[in-house]
């Protein structure tokens, strides 16, 4: 068994579909799970029409919907058209979704208010969408898949917006619903980032979050690979977008990856690699663009050979908070009741520095810093910076070679820094710079580690 999950942009439309059909079909006889992403953009389409009925806009409401209806079925008619009863079929149940969409968007616009669980409801329509069309047209090119309900098969908590699953109801469900399938050399298709509740209220796992959807399914049904397919050759040494020479990453390890990841490295859903990591399961991942590509493979020991720099990663929208007390100049307990305020506000810190009168941290921007000042004033004077970015490299036994600190210092000269901090376990050195610094930041450090050649040794 082998679960092959497919981005957005991989399905985004009708020729993109039918490649995607192409890969699964070359790879049947591993047993594939199909698990796909909402067309690309249909999400941000949807927080949109969500965030228009919030604001009672019912013409960009019913604009939003209108575009979506016509989009899907413009795709459905290049992909199903020849079989007019599959067409006519899949066009009954986008009428029935859209048609339930678009009345919660209208309950949200007449009150003005939305809650948690009906923006859940409303986003993981891309998905149901995307997963009926998926089946259908892989009906049409007479392959044998089968539509399954992601909600029957990924039972979470009650995180609306961040589900996390609850391990041991997948596990039972997904066993029970898709292993008959694959004894019947069927192929299950289900819709990524979404699940429901025991209770059966539709939950989603976050942005991105079909990566990680893939991941608790494979890790369900204990697959022997888990291939992330998506629009660029694997894991590179830096987002290609900002770094156009960045190279592929050929093998790396689930620390790495994870590291990567979590530090904004978007190919790879923060959360993906957990579930792998359990069952030791290797993922790929590829590029539908270039099937013939390698990729980049996922697994516990990575390149056991290689140490040193692997890649940068950005996370953006982050607030460095300066604690300090000089009152608390040698007395014991600062830190534990600095970080008591992060706890009780439930706010997750990145990076840490430390001197013996003051406590820097990074968190993301999103969190109520009026709250968090508010709690932190008895404690210690404030200071909060915002529009901050972690620029954080990533590898095994990174400070091994001497030159790695020196180079990255010396290519951010004249970069002012907010923060930097260096991990003992050696896996990640991270520097946080001005967001108006951030992509020269980038460049100069991946210049200095990944395109300057290695001096030889004395
Ligand atoms: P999908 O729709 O397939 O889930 P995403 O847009 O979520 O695709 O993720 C793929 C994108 O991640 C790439 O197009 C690339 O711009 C970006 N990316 C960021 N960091 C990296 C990296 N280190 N390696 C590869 N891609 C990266
Ligand atoms: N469609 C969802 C999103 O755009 C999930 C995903 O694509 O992974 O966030
Ligand atoms: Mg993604």
């Amino acid at each position: 068994m082998i679960i092959i999950k497919f981005g957005g942009t991989s399905v985004g439309d009708a020729d993109r579909v039918a490649n995607a059909i192409e890969i699964v079909s070359a790879r049947q006889e591993r047993q594939p799970i199909v698990v796909v992403s909402a067309l690309a953009g249909v999400t941000n389409d949807l927080v949109a029409a969500s965030e228009a009925a919030r604001s009672c806009d019912i013409d960009r409401v019913n604009a939003i919907v209108a575009k979506l209806r016509q989009r899907h079925e413009d795709v459905a008619m290049r992909l199903v058209q020849q079989k007019f009863d599959f067409f006519e079929s899949f066009i009954k149940q986008l009428d029935k979704q859209i048609e339930q969409v678009h009345t919660i968007l209208k309950g949200i616009a007449l009150l003005g208010e939305i809650t948690p669980r009906a923006r859940d409801k409303v986003t993981a329509i891309g998905e149901k969408l995307s997963s009926v069309l998926f089946a259908y047209s892989m009906m049409m090119r007479a392959v044998p898949g089968e539509h399954v309900d992601s909600e029957e098969v990924l039972i979470t908590d009650d995180r609306f917006g961040d589900a996390a699953p609850l391990m041991d109801e997948t596990r039972a469900a997904a066993r029970r619903v898709l292993l008959p399938l694959l004894e019947r050399k069927l192929i299950p298709v289900m819709g990524g980032f979404i699940g429901s509740t025991r209770e059966g209220a539709t939950t989603t796992l976050g942005r991105g979050g079909s990566d990680y959807s893939a991941a608790i399914v494979g890790a369900a049904v204990g697959a022997e690979e888990i291939q992330i397919w998506t629009d660029v050759d694997g894991m590179m040494t830096c987002d290609p977008r900002l770094i156009p020479g960045a190279k592929v990453i050929g093998r790396i390890s689930y620390t790495e990856a994870a590291e990567l990841a979590w530090f904004g490295a978007k190919v790879l859903h923060p959360k993906t690699i957990a579930p792998a990591v359990a069952q030791k399961i290797p993922v790929r991942v590829l590029n539908t663009h270039n099937v013939a590509s390698a990729g980049t493979l996922i697994t516990e020991a990575g390149d056991a050979d290689d140490h040193g720099p692997r890649a940068i990663a950005v996370k953006r929208n982050i607030s460095v908070v300066h604690m300090t007390s000089s009152k608390m100049l040698g007395a014991h307990g600062f830190l534990a009741r600095l970080f008591a305020v992060f706890e009780a506000l439930e706010i997750s810190v990145d990076l840490i520095t430390t001197s013996e009168v003051s406590v820097s941290v990074t968190i993301d921007e999103r969190h109520n810093l009026d709250k968090l000042v508010e709690a932190l004033k008895p404690i210690a004077e404030v200071q909060i910076i915002d529009s901050q970015c972690i620029v954080a490299i990533v590898g095994r036994d990174l400070m091994k070679d001497a030159e790695v600190g020196a180079r990255v210092f010396h290519s951010l000269r004249g970069v002012p820094l907010s923060m930097f901090s260096l991990g003992t376990s050696g896996l990640n050195l991270s520097i946080v710079v001005d967001d108006k610094h951030a992509d020269a930041a980038v460049r100069a450090a991946h210049h200095a580690l990944f395109e300057m050649p290695v001096e030889a040794e004395a």
